[in-house]
Parts: C-alpha cells; sequence; structure tokens
C-alpha cells in the first residue's frame, strides 16, 4: 500500500494534523492502535492558546461543549493557598469526548484510519516503510510522528530518552464532586501534585503525577491516597466527598521529561513525540496542537513548491519547533527538576502562595501566546 502523508498516531496532534492537512486538499492515512472514543491520563485543561486555531479547523463545537475556565488556585493546604486569573484562560474537556470529536471531523474529511499498531519505520531510498503488527506494510513519501510520549517506535528508533530512567508516574479518574466550575486547582503532595478541574457535564477530573519511587512505598492507590494525598487537608476534602465515575483509576508509568528531537529518521515529530512538556506548566495539549498546525503549513508549502525539498522541510520544522517550544520546555525542565527535591519544593510553592505577582510570572513563561491562525 503506498500513500502520500502518514501520520503514526491519533491522539491530539496527530488528528489534529489530520484535520488541517485534510482540509487543505492533502489525502492523509492515520494509523492508530486503539479505537475512539477512549479515556486518557491527562488533566484536560487546555488553554485557550487554541481558540483561533480551532476556529479555522471548524472545531468551535468543541470549546462549546467544554467547561471555560479563568482562575488558577495553588493550594499547599487549606492555610495556604494563592490564586491568580490565568492571562488567557482555557476550558476543560475529557480526552473521551475531545479526542472522538476530532476523530469524528478528521473521518468527515476523508481522512483514512487503520486501527493497527505500527511496529517499525525506515527511511529507504527518499521514502518511507512503515510495518504493521499485521504484517501489511506501508510505504509513505512524508512520515509525521505523533506516537505520544513513549511508544515501541521509539525504541526502534534508538531514540535518546527511551534509554535513561524515569522518574514519574500518573493517575486520573473522573468524579462526581465539589470545585469551583472556573478554576484549575493545583495541590501539591510529597513526590509529586495534583491537578482538579471540571470537564463537561459537571463531571470532576482528579490527575495526579508522582515520582515512581514514593508511589511504590504506599503499593497501592488506596494507600497512598490515604497516606499521602489526604496529608495536604483540601485535597482530602475534595477527594473524601467525591463518587468515582470510573470503575477504577487510569495509570501510566515511565513518563520522560528528557529532551527529544523534532526530526528524526527524516519523521516530524509532533506533540509529546517531540518533547513533553511537565504537566505543571498545564500546556501540553496547547502544545501538541501547535506543533501539528507548524508542520501541517510547512507540509502544505514544500510539497506545493516547484521542487520538494526533504532537507529544507525538515530544516524548517525544526528551526521553527525550538523557536516556538524550546524555553518554554526549559522552564518545564526546571520546574521537573526542583520536583525531585520535596525539601526545595516546599519552600518554593509556599513562597508562590505568598508572592501572587512571583506565581503570575510563572504561569507566564510556561504558556504560550494565541496560535496565530494559519494564511493559507
Ligand atoms: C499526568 C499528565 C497530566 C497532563 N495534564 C495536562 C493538562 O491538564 N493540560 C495539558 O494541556 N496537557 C496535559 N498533559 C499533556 C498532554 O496529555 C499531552 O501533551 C498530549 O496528550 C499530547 O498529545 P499527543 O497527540 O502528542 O499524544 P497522545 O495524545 O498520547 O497520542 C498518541 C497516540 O499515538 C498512539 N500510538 C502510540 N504508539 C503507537 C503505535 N506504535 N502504533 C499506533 N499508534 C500508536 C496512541 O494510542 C495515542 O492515541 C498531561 C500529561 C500528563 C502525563
Amino acid at each position: 500500500m503506498k500513500v502520500p502523508i502518514l501520520i503514526l498516531g491519533g491522539g491530539l496532534a496527530g488528528l489534529t494534523a489530520a484535520i488541517h492537512l485534510s482540509k487543505l486538499g492533502h489525502a492523509v492515512t492515520v494509523i492508530e492502535k486503539n479505537t475512539y472514543p477512549r479515556h486518557k491520563v491527562c488533566g484536560e485543561y487546555i488553554s485557550n492558546e487554541v481558540l483561533d486555531y480551532f476556529k479555522w479547523l471548524d472545531l468551535q463545537d468543541i470549546v462549546d461543549q467544554s467547561q471555560r475556565i479563568n482562575t488558577f488556585r495553588l493550594e499547599m493546604d487549606k492555610f495556604n493557598t494563592s490564586e491568580v486569573i490565568l492571562p488567557l484562560g482555557g476550558f476543560g474537556i475529557s480526552r473521551f469526548l475531545l479526542d472522538n470529536l476530532l476523530y469524528r471531523k478528521a473521518k468527515a474529511q476523508n481522512c483514512q484510519f487503520i486501527h493497527e499498531t505500527v511496529s517499525a519505520i525506515r527511511f529507504h531510498d527518499g521514502s518511507f516503510k512503515v510495518d504493521l503488527n499485521s504484517g501489511l506494510q506501508i510505504e509513505a513519501q512524508i512520515a509525521i510522528g505523533s506516537f505520544g510520549k513513549r511508544s515501541v517506535i521509539d525504541v526502534q528508533l534508538e531514540r535518546k530518552f527511551i534509554q535513561k530512567k524515569s522518574h514519574w508516574m500518573a493517575v486520573k479518574a473522573h468524579f462526581q464532586g465539589n470545585f469551583a466550575n472556573n478554576k484549575v486547582g493545583l495541590f501539591p503532595f510529597e513526590g509529586g501534585y495534583c491537578g482538579v478541574s471540571k470537564v463537561e457535564d459537571n463531571q470532576l477530573n482528579i490527575c495526579y503525577i508522582v515520582q515512581t519511587e514514593v508511589f511504590k512505598k504506599h503499593k497501592t492507590i488506596p494507600e497512598f491516597t490515604a497516606s499521602v494525598l489526604y496529608k495536604n487537608n483540601g485535597l482530602k476534602d475534595i477527594l473524601r466527598n467525591a463518587e468515582m465515575l470510573f470503575e477504577s483509576p487510569l495509570t501510566i508509568s515511565q513518563i520522560s521529561f528528557d529532551d527529544k528531537k523534532a526530526v528524526e529518521n527524516h519523521v516530524l515529530m509532533i506533540g509529546d513525540a517531540a518533547g513533553l512538556i511537565h504537566p505543571l506548566c498545564g500546556n501540553g495539549m496547547a502544545m501538541a496542537i501547535h506543533s501539528a498546525k507548524i508542520a501541517s503549513e510547512l507540509i502544505h508549502t514544500n510539497l506545493n513548491a516547484a521542487v520538494f525539498s526533504r532537507e529544507k522541510l525538515e530544516m524548517d520544522y525544526e528551526r521553527v519547533w525550538k523557536k516556538t517550544f524550546k524555553s518554554r520546555l526549559r522552564m518545564g525542565r526546571y520546574l521537573s527538576a526542583l520536583l525531585l527535591n520535596p525539601a526545595l519544593t516546599k519552600v518554593c510553592m509556599k513562597t508562590i502562595t505568598r508572592f501572587p505577582t512571583l506565581f503570575k510570572y510563572i504561569i507566564q513563561k510556561t504558556h504560550g501566546k494565541l496560535i496565530p491562525i494559519p494564511n493559507q
């Protein structure tokens, strides 16, 4: 099978690129190992950075179904809290609903979906050969890597970050519970922090990220909840009065915030496959969407040039990607390193709750501006 543009992974970044490129008239094939809809471990708060671009993609209905959020609340405990108005604000929507709406839009624009696992990708003689678990092989002129933070494809490509130990794991579930509709809450605890915010239909998303070594001391989620999460009395109040809507929480491990390359083996990496920012910065989804936009625009421009130059496409993408995200990711990595030191984290968080201006400054440094509307 031979296709012009192949997208490896149909999460947020892959689906956005599929919608963008098909809107411009390109034939797009997406390979996604799962089916839709499905829940995903995520804080589910999206920055309003994406609003204008979503309008351009004709995705306004997504925002209409979400919970609008304008305030960030940091709660060390009931007596150490601070709130700031988010410079751009954002909205809460479950990945169950969001990814499914994007999938349906991509399907409506005639994108082709193959629900299989990619096992390998090679670049040879100017084109990509992609192997699927079923034995099917696909050849493509352009390959976009949107397979998320960790995949068998990273192992096959021998990417550097995959060889290092990662310290983080995460747990998430939806609840019926009490929390202000317009706020995203951050509740630090020993070894990590928990995000709390509303998504559609008044559901409460509670998602925490924690150092694996700290979690392992407690063996089970209920034990960890009682011994560690409950030490933050604000979080304890929320959890004890909430009713879980999932049969059991979702978990993921091996979360790495290490440097990655935006182009690897000629594949243009987008979303988490190009770099994951610490969720503390609350901006990974907007970055995934923005990187999909950058890649789509450059692919379109380069495919329409008198002579297609892969070298130019790769150089342009790497340059624009770095310019757009490098400093945000650096700030995210500083925060990640800080969080590995619990004593220092406690002091810093307490300082932030006392100095709202500092709090505002950190938020500005880790968030972007409105994604500009494409000029095609
Ligand atoms: C704990 C946590 C909380 C977060 N909270 C927030 C938040 O509140 N706000 C925010 O903006 N960001 C948040 N993020 C970040 C956000 O979730 C990611 O940045 C975003 O999901 C990236 O989208 P993506 O498309 O790159 O990856 P994904 O959405 O993970 O999509 C990757 C897709 O590739 C598929 N795939 C992988 N391997 C293969 C294969 N071999 N073959 C076929 N398909 C494959 C997967 O099934 C998946 O569908 C959080 C992240 C974590 C870890």
